[in-house]
C-alpha cells in the first residue's frame, strides 16, 4: 500500500491538529502516534509495515475480525439506495425495521423493542431518561437514584460518565445528582485477607441491598452494571455475585440495567452476558459488537413490562439524528448474519474460548502474575510484586503501562488498567493465533 505521506509527516500533522480521546498527550507528542493503515482478520498493520496481533478487537468491538467484504458491501449497497433517513416523526426504513426484529429474536424473551442510538454512551444517556420516565409515569417521581459501581465504565457523555465509576472522569467537574456507586466485585484487589472469592462475592453483592435500605427503596430507580466490568480491568465476578444481585433486583422495586456494550454479541460465550450469568435485566444496553465496529451504532433493548408503561405515558421526547442510521443498521445485519452463519457464539463457548483460557491460565504460574482470569474471549493478567500477599506496586499503573508498551512493540495489542493487562481478541481468533497471543503475552 502506498501512503500519501511518510510516517513522520503523518505524525507531525496528527500532533498539530488532532486532540485525542483518552491519551497521555505528553507521551503521545514525545513519541508520535502509531498510525494504523490496514487490518485483516486479527492483524493490524501500521504505516511502517509492522504487524500487530490485535488482542483488543480495536476497542472491544471487532468481534467478527477485520476485512469482512460482506459488511463493506452491505454498507455500500445501503449508501447507494438510501444513505440517510431518520426514524423520527412516524417514519422508518427497512434496515431499522429488519434490525429491530433481528434483535428481538436474538435477545432474551422479555425483550421485543429496541431504541436505537449511535453509541454506547448515547445508549446509557437514553437509559437515564427511560428509567426516570418510567417511574414518573408510574407516579413515583421520587424514585430517581441510579446505583452503579466503582470503576464501572458506561461511556463518556456527561450522563454516561456520571453513571460510570471512573474517578478521573468524575474529577472533571461535571457531576449530575442522583447516581450512587457501590463496590466492584474485584476479589484480587479488594477482598479482605483470608476472605474467599465466594465470601467476597456475596458481601459485595449485598452492598446493593444495604445501599437500597440506607437510601430507601422508594428513592431507588435502577441498578446498572456490566456483566463483566471491562474498562475497569476485566473483573470477572466470583460465582456467588450475580445470583445474589439477581435476587436483590427481583425482590426490590427497582429496574435492572445490564450494560452489554462489551459483553454482548458473543463475548462471554452466549449472545449476551446476562445469559451467561443468569440475570434478568429490564433494560439491555448494546453497541460495539452489534456492527463489529464497522459502523457506529448502539441501542437499548427495553423489556415488555417497561415498554407497556412507557407506551401508556405517551411521547418519549428523546432521540438522535443517527438513531437507527440505515447504513449502520445494514452493517449490523450483515455482521449478525456472519455471526450466525459461522456460529461464532458457539465457537466462543465450545472451541476457541476454552482453548484460549487453558493457555492463558498458565500465565498465572509466572512469579509476577497474581491472577489470570478469562471468561469467553475476555481476560486479564494482574501484575504484582507479591503474589501471596496480593500486594500492588508502589506506583500504581507504572508497571502496567510499561508492560503494555513493551507488548505493543513486541506485536501484541493489550490494554493496561492500573497494573492489570487486559485482552478481548476477535471471536475469530484461530488456535494458532491463540498460541501466538499467549506466547507474546508471556514475553
Ligand atoms: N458501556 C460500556 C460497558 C463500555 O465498555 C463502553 C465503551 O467502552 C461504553 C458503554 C461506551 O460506549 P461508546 O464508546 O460507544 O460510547
Amino acid at each position: 500500500m502506498t501512503l500519501p505521506k511518510t510516517t513522520a509527516e503523518l505524525r507531525a500533522l496528527d500532533a498539530a491538529h488532532h486532540l485525542h480521546p483518552f491519551s497521555d498527550t505528553k507521551a503521545l507528542n514525545a513519541e508520535g502516534s502509531r498510525v494504523i493503515v490496514k487490518a485483516d482478520g486479527v492483524w493490524l498493520t501500521d504505516s511502517d509495515g509492522n504487524r500487530y496481533l490485535d488482542g483488543m478487537s480495536g476497542l472491544w468491538c471487532v468481534n467478527v475480525g477485520y476485512g469482512r467484504e460482506e459488511i463493506a458491501d452491505a454498507v455500500s449497497k445501503q449508501l447507494r439506495e438510501l444513505p440517510y433517513y431518520n426514524t423520527f416523526f412516524k417514519t422508518t426504513h427497512t434496515p431499522a425495521i429488519e434490525l429491530a426484529a433481528k434483535l428481538a429474536e436474538l435477545t432474551p424473551p422479555q425483550f421485543n423493542r429496541v431504541f436505537f442510538t449511535g453509541s454506547g454512551s448515547e445508549s446509557n444517556d437514553t437509559v437515564i431518561r427511560l428509567v426516570r420516565r418510567y417511574w414518573d409515569i408510574k407516579e413515583k417521581p421520587e424514585k430517581k437514584v441510579i446505583i452503579s459501581r466503582r470503576n464501572a465504565y458506561h461511556g463518556s457523555t456527561v450522563g454516561a460518565a456520571n453513571l460510570g465509576g471512573m474517578a478521573p472522569m468524575h474529577a472533571q467537574n461535571v457531576a449530575i445528582p442522583g447516581v450512587v456507586h457501590i463496590a466492584q466485585p474485584y476479589w484480587w484487589g479488594e477482598a479482605r485477607q483470608g476472605e474467599t472469592p465466594d465470601e467476597f462475592g456475596l458481601r459485595t453483592a449485598q452492598a446493593l441491598e444495604a445501599t437500597i435500605d440506607a437510601l430507601g427503596e422508594d428513592r431507588i430507580a435502577a441498578f446498572i452494571a456490566e456483566p463483566i466490568q471491562g474498562a475497569g480491568g476485566v473483573i470477572v465476578p466470583p460465582a456467588t455475585y450475580w445470583p445474589e444481585i439477581a435476587r436483590i433486583c427481583r425482590e426490590r422495586d427497582i429496574l435492572f440495567v445490564s450494560d452489554e456494550v462489551i459483553c454482548g454479541f458473543g463475548r462471554t460465550g452466549k449472545w449476551f452476558g446476562c445469559e451467561t450469568f443468569g440475570t434478568h435485566p429490564d433494560l439491555l444496553v448494546m453497541a460495539k459488537g452489534i456492527t463489529s465496529g464497522y459502523m457506529p451504532l448502539g441501542g437499548v433493548m427495553v423489556a415488555d413490562r417497561v415498554v407497556d408503561v412507557l407506551l401508556e405515558g405517551g411521547d418519549f421526547n428523546h432521540g438522535y439524528t443517527y438513531s437507527g442510521h440505515p447504513a449502520a443498521c445494514a452493517a449490523a445485519l450483515a455482521n449478525l448474519a456472519i455471526m450466525q452463519r459461522e456460529k461464532l457464539v458457539e465457537r466462543v463457548a465450545d472451541d476457541i474460548g476454552p482453548y484460549l483460557k487453558a493457555r492463558w491460565s498458565t500465565l498465572a504460574e509466572h512469579p509476577l502474575v497474581g491472577e489470570a482470569p478469562m471468561l469467553g474471549m475476555v481476560g486479564a493478567l494482574e501484575l504484582t510484586p507479591d503474589k501471596a500477599g496480593r500486594r500492588k506496586f508502589p506506583e500504581v499503573g507504572k508497571v502496567g503501562t510499561l508492560a503494555r508498551d513493551f507488548s505493543f512493540k513486541n506485536g501484541l495489542v493489550m490494554r493496561a488498567v492500573r497494573d492489570r493487562l487486559i485482552i478481548a481478541p476477535p471471536l475469530v481468533l484461530s488456535h494458532g493465533e491463540a498460541d501466538e497471543l499467549v506466547a507474546r503475552a508471556r514475553k
